[in-house]
């Protein structure tokens, strides 16, 4: 994780000729990064031009990039003044009538014929930008969020922590914000995904009745029995909170399920 101060811009260093770096600011929790927002119609990332002067010394040094292939680093912000870095991307096209560029994490792989994407690259592609780009940062947005700690037990490894979506990221309106997301532990994780534990929207956690009565060793008994009925540990900020709405429609999967 990296600190600074600047927000949005392309960093190019005297002397040479192409960009180093690129920086989208962070988003406050709720709205869609603003990388959502700069998403093609071909499901790959775009990036505005500094400034409406498609010849400033930084969008020239951009497009020295995409001549060149040279990497770059992408730093998104996740908090204000820290930003998550993506290493390597590459600026591997251009439209000057939107005034963008086109990001990618291979320089050599893309198809450039945008117009014609078809449908089975668009949804490659749109998983990788997933992967590598919209996962990492959901996941940094929901462990500070959450002081990387399992919302149901508490526990604050982050390697056996997730971020996870109330609303799966498949659908349509399971977005990588913060408020449709979790801190939950591998175990609750599961459970959750699994619907043998439920999050009511009063923030109330429920355990499927098919593993209430279950006698088993402590992990059932400590880990998820017990945990029936308790308050899951919310943000300490109202606009990072897991959204009513949508951990409503989610219960009722659970208990469709139960
Ligand atoms: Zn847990």
């Amino acid at each position: 994780m990296i600190r600074q101060t600047r927000g949005r811009g392309i960093n190019k260093p005297s002397g040479l000729d192409a960009a180093l770096s690129i920086t989208t600011a962070f988003t406050p929790f709720g709205r869609l990064p603003p990388y959502e927002d700069l998403e093609g119609d071909d499901g790959y990332p775009r990036y505005k031009y500094e400034g409406t002067d498609p010849n400033t010394f930084t969008n020239r040094a951009l497009r020295a990039c995409r001549d060149t292939g040279l990497p770059l680093v992408y730093f998104i912000g996740v908090r204000r003044g820290t930003y998550f870095p993506v290493y390597p991307i590459f600026i591997v096209g251009e439209d000057s009538n939107r005034s963008e560029f086109t990001l990618w994490f291979n320089w050599t792989e893309v198809s450039r014929s945008d117009s014609s994407t078809r449908a089975l690259e668009k949804r490659y592609v749109l998983r990788e930008t997933r992967a590598r780009l919209h996962q990492p940062i959901f996941r940094e947005q929901v462990m500070n969020a959450y002081g990387s700690s399992c919302a149901v037990c508490r526990l604050a490894h982050t390697e056996l922590l997730d971020a996870a979506h109330i609303i799966d990221d498949s659908k349509p309106h399971g977005d990588p914000v913060v408020p449709n997301g979790i801190a939950l532990c591998k175990i609750h994780h599961a459970a959750f995904d699994q619907n043998m534990m439920g999050i009511r929207e009063d923030f109330r956690v429920v355990i499927s009745p098919r593993l209430l009565h279950e006698v088993d060793g402590p992990m059932l008994k400590h880990g998820l029995q017990e945990m029936h009925g308790s308050r899951i540990n919310l943000p300490r900020r109202v606009a990072a909170h897991p959204d009513k709405d949508r951990l409503e429609e989610r219960f009722s999967e659970f208990l469709n399920a139960s």
